[in-house]
This record gives structure tokens, C-alpha cells and sequence, in this order.
């Protein structure tokens, strides 16, 4: 026959106990244990003794009903060394031997420490216990709570590229019969674009270029979308020399990384759209020095 393991059974019940105990029980239960002394007034100290006996009371509430709340002392004695305590407690606040607040609170933990010592460990057992439970109970409370939004994570250059490619790939491009190309530099989540459109370029970045290619015979630096895409992070950062601008992507610290590169076509003899393309091999030996990627993933060559 299947057996409960006890140790379910044992925190079912303690879970039983503490949903007897309204929030300021559950808040005593909650206190770290140890540490200095607390000083209490009369008014404190009574509530201390309040607490104590509520919590005694609701697992004595349990044990009635054979409910262990432990695995190693049987239900009748737990029950039997909480009575005692709520006896005690009873003995000092009410009645007869009623004492003021501070003093009941003392005689309390001085018996305790003397006749009542089983009584304590029992109790202090039990109490680790219900607290044990507690948090895994406010763990699992936590657990069910609706989540923050997560805080937003920048997207990544190449997110930042591949979400504009989605955009406008395969959709209209500008018409005609010229060869129409767009790029899009990503640097740091920011998009600078360029068009193969023949205007004039900054004076670094005509300089730089230069620098950068060895192959220039038959190349209009002018005619690559590229270039253009790199002179628009030139004139929105005012570079007014080609070593700034060559600094800015080399020299650490505080040099980009991550730079990213996305060319089209605009492709089509009427209705052109646009299709990805490679760079051409001037642009290659810039890039690479400047180490921005191109992203040629399914890009036409
Ligand atoms: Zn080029």
C-alpha cells in the first residue's frame, strides 16, 4: 500500500497550523531568531507572550487531531509540553498571579531555563519548524505573483540590422534604371544610412577611405552606399579628421565594437525591390580594417 512520505505529511500539517495565524503571528514566525536581546516595555511584552501562546495554542489546534508536526517526538508529548507553556503564560497575565508586562514576560523565560527546559526545546524545535514552512509557503506565494516586465535588454547591432532587412527586403525600391544601392551602418544600436547617390562626402572620410584602399583605379569612392553609410556617423559625430574617425573604431579604450554593415540592391526592371548584397572588394579592405562586419547572410553577390 503507498505511504505518504512523512516529511509531507509532517510540513502539511505545520502548513495547516500556519493558516490558523492571522499576519501578526506570521510576522513573529517571520523574525530572524537570535541576535541581541530585545528591551521591551510592559505593553511589548505582554504582546511577546500573546504571540507565544497563540502559536502554541493553534499547533496544540493540530496535535487533537493526531496530526505530528514533527518526525522525531510523538503528537502527545508536543501537545502536552505546549499546554504546559500556555498554562504558564496564563498563570502570569491573568487572574490570581497576573504580574505587569515585563515581569510576567521574565518569570515566563525564567521558567523556562529552569523546570520548564523540555518545554523550550520543544517549543523552539517547533517554531524553527513553522518558520521553515514559512518560507517555502511565502516562496511559493512570491512564485505566483505577476512579473515585473523584464527590463528591456538593447537590442544587439546586428538585431538592429537584421529587423531593418526585414523591413524592406523583398518591398519597393526606388524605380529606374541606375544602380540604386542603400547600406546600413549600425553602431552602438544607432543606424546611420548611406546611398550610392554620388554626393559629396566629408573631408575625413574621403581621407580615411583613401587611406584605408589600395585598389582605387577604376573606383568612384562616391558611388558605394557604404561609404556614404560610414560618412553619415562621420558628420553626426563632427569628425574633422580622418585619424579621429580611424581612432574611433580602433583605439581603445572606449573604441565601437560590434559595428555592423548591411547593403541591397534595388533589383527588378520595373517595380524593383530590394535583394541584400555583398560589398564590393574596395569596401571589403575598408571594413575590415575598421573591423565592422558586413552581413552578408543571403546576400546576392
Ligand atoms: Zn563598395
Amino acid at each position: 500500500m503507498y505511504q505518504e512520505p512523512k516529511i509531507d505529511k509532517v510540513a502539511k500539517n505545520l502548513r495547516a497550523v500556519l493558516n490558523g495565524l492571522s499576519g501578526t503571528y506570521l510576522s513573529y514566525l517571520r523574525r530572524p531568531v537570535g541576535g541581541p536581546v530585545p528591551v521591551l516595555d510592559d505593553a511589548q511584552s505582554l504582546e511577546e507572550l500573546k504571540l507565544l501562546s497563540a502559536v502554541a495554542q493553534r499547533s496544540i489546534v493540530e496535535l487533537q487531531f493526531e496530526k505530528p508536526l514533527n518526525d522525531d517526538s510523538s503528537a502527545d508529548d508536543l501537545k502536552q509540553s505546549l499546554g504546559l507553556l500556555v498554562k504558564e503564560i496564563r498563570d502570569v497575565t491573568t487572574g490570581h498571579g497576573q504580574l505587569p508586562g515585563r515581569q510576567a514576560h521574565a518569570a515566563v523565560l525564567v521558567w523556562l531555563d529552569t523546570v520548564g527546559t523540555d518545554v523550550r526545546d520543544a517549543y523552539e524545535d517547533l517554531r524553527w519548524r513553522l518558520a521553515a514552512q514559512l518560507v517555502e509557503v511565502d516562496a511559493e506565494i512570491e512564485a505566483t505573483k505577476p512579473k515585473p516586465p523584464a527590463p528591456k535588454v538593447p537590442r544587439t547591432n546586428q538585431q538592429v540590422l537584421t529587423d531593418q532587412f526585414r523591413l524592406v527586403l523583398g518591398r519597393a525600391a526606388p524605380g529606374g534604371t541606375l544602380p540604386t544601392v542603400r547600406a546600413y551602418l549600425v553602431i552602438g544600436g544607432v543606424m546611420y544610412r548611406g546611398d550610392n547617390d554620388g554626393t559629396t562626402l566629408a573631408a575625413p572620410t574621403l581621407k580615411l577611405i583613401k587611406e584605408l584602399v589600395s585598389r582605387q583605379e577604376d573606383w568612384t569612392i562616391t558611388g558605394c552606399a557604404e561609404v556614404h553609410a560610414l560618412d553619415a556617423y562621420v558628420r553626426t559625430r563632427n569628425f574633422t579628421t580622418a585619424d579621429q574617425v580611424r581612432n574611433a573604431f580602433t583605439r581603445p579604450p572606449g573604441n565601437i565594437t560590434d559595428a555592423v554593415i548591411g547593403a541591397m540592391d534595388a533589383v527588378g526592371r520595373t517595380g524593383r525591390y530590394w535583394v541584400k548584397r555583398v560589398p564590393c572588394d574596395n569596401c571589403v579592405q575598408w571594413l575590415a580594417q575598421l573591423r565592422i562586419t558586413a552581413d552578408t547572410a543571403g546576400a546576392q553577390h
